[in-house]
């Protein structure tokens, strides 16, 4: 059975990468009838922040992809924060440090700081494995005496895992194919550390074996841990899961991987939910009126597709759809306009109704008090040139308030004829009762046909009275909605 996992470290807000990796992980649960889990990956005690597991939990619920198995929630394989699993871990690094797989190491931070001048002073770097082994303070020089004496006298140890000399291992992972790796450039890692907290690797593989997780689907800045890894179940005896490692998300502009500060330089959030902390606040996709919807949109199509030009998604349908195997190894561009594109066809979804309710309050805040029937119609009107309900007001405010400017360049095609024509153009719309907008356009457009004026000649100087531009939707709905009175009082205004 598909058991996959997200497994976060609450070191800050969730960014939009790994909410990625989160999405794909639930979406191939679900395309396998498997099952999404969360793991809290907190023995990093140093790199705690407060409020992170939290954000983390708040973020996935609001984007529609909640975990079925996490903390609090079917602990079928719990606990699943790891600082409450630190009791399990140590009897597996000493199962590695008995079958010869690990070892002892008590070297001091200044010692590790020498041999690391020492080697750059001849030009090299200092890799902690097979090369200087027999160099450094470990259990493998030392005797067996000797080393639980140390620890018995409280020492401070680690214990690294021996990684074996002279191998190239043959991996493959889902999407990127066949890997090769040289066990002689990697390091002896540390699996677990005297403060009795292990390490993330150790402790990362240990859950994922017994927590039956069956593919990691993850970033791609994990693939070099990959051999260590694949070492790791090895060791154990454990047979590893299939490995997919996911695409970076590349800037918007240039190379490299999108940073939170590409998102501030250009005014585009990279965190799901607003975040604040002493360093400032990071904007949130749901505080700058993202749908949910969009949101999952947009990343499920970062670095992956159907294979067709489909763009619009439901997460629905990408959870029937999705196949890592169609997830490039490219990097995915971030593209925040696109962003925008999507958010727009989504807001087109949305019924007049909620978007009546998500613009009400804006208006109240105005002190602004419009009928449900009447805020639903202009919300119809205008909806088409939105990309966000934010973004109503400015489309819609002449609705509700008469313009107080007019447009500069619009203004110019205000005639000298132009005052006696919007004057002629007034009683005609004094004289009408029924002031609806299919009628109000027949009486207006008889009297410039009988009266042989040209449209343009009346309904763009119409349309600046109203709007203050030559904006919006049809002229003779804004009429009909703003009413007979204000569409007269606008008219004389313009005049005067
Ligand atoms: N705790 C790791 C992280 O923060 C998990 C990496 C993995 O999925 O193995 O991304």
């Amino acid at each position: 059975p598909v058991r996959v996992r997200f497994a976060p470290s609450p070191t800050g807000p969730l960014h939009i990468g790994g909410v990625r990796t989160a999405l794909f992980n639930y979406l191939f649960a679900k395309k396998n009838n498997g099952v999404f889990y969360l793991r809290i990956e907190d023995t990093d005690q140093n790199r705690f922040v407060p409020g992170a597991e939290a954000y983390i939990f708040e973020a996935l619920e609001w984007l529609g992809i909640a975990p079925s198995e996490t903390v609090g929630k079917n602990e079928k394989f719990g606990p699943y924060r790891q600082s409450e699993r630190k009791h399990l871990y140590k009897q597996y690094a000493d199962q590695l440090v008995n079958s010869g797989w690990a070892y002892y190491a008590f070297d001091t931070a200044e010692a590790l700081d020498m041999h690391r001048k020492q080697h750059e002073e001849q030009g090299k770097t200092f890799i902690y494995n097979w090369h200087n082994r027999e160099k450094l303070d470990t259990s493998l020089v030392l005797s067996a005496v000797e080393t639980e004496k140390r620890i018995a006298d409280g020492d401070a140890y680690v214990i690294r895992f021996k990684t074996p000399v002279n191998e190239t291992l043959h991996l493959h992972d889902i999407i990127r194919g066949d890997l090769k790796f040289e066990t002689n450039l990697l390091d002896d890692k540390v699996l677990f550390k005297s403060d009795g907290m292990p390490t993330y690797h150790l402790a990362n593989i240990v859950d994922d074996h017994l927590m039956e997780t069956s593919h990691v689907i993850r970033g791609e800045e994990w693939l070099p841990s990959l051999p260590l890894h694949h070492l790791l179940y090895k060791a154990f005896g454990w047979e590893a899961p299939e490995f997919a490692h996911l695409p970076l998300i590349l800037k918007p502009i240039g190379n490299g991987k999108l940073s939170k500060r590409d998102g501030d330089k250009m005014g585009f959030p990279v965190f799901p939910l607003e975040w604040k902390s002493e360093e400032g606040i990071s904007s949130g996709y749901r505080e700058k009126g993202f749908f949910p919807e969009a949101v999952i949109n947009f990343l499920a199509l970062l670095g992956w597709n159907d294979g067709t030009e489909q763009e619009l998604f439901s997460l629905e349908e990408l959870a029937n759809k999705f196949d890592l195997n169609r997830v490039h190894k490219a990097g995915a561009k971030f593209d925040p306009e696109k962003n925008k594109w999507f958010n727009h066809q989504y807001l087109q979804k949305q019924s007049n109704e909620t978007l009546a309710k998500a613009f009400a309050p804006i208006l109240s805040e105005k002190g602004i008090t419009v009928e449900n029937d009447k805020l639903i119609t202009i919300v119809s009107l205008i909806k088409e040139r939105a990309n966000f309900v934010s973004e109503f007001w400015d489309l819609a405010d002449y609705f509700f308030v008469a313009p107080t400017a007019y447009d500069e360049k619009a203004a110019k095609n205000w005639k000298e004829e132009t005052p006696s024509l919007m004057q002629e153009l007034t009683s005609v719309l004094e004289n009408i009762s029924d002031f609806t907008s299919a009628h109000i356009e027949t009486v207006v457009k008889d009297w410039m046909t009988n009266n042989e004026i040209g449209m343009g000649k009346v309904m763009q100087p119409f349309r600046l009275s109203l709007v203050g531009a030559l904006k919006g939707p049809h002229l003779f709905d804004i009429a009909e909605l703003i009413g007979k009175e204000e569409t007269i009082t606008r008219l004389e205004k313009a005049i005067a």
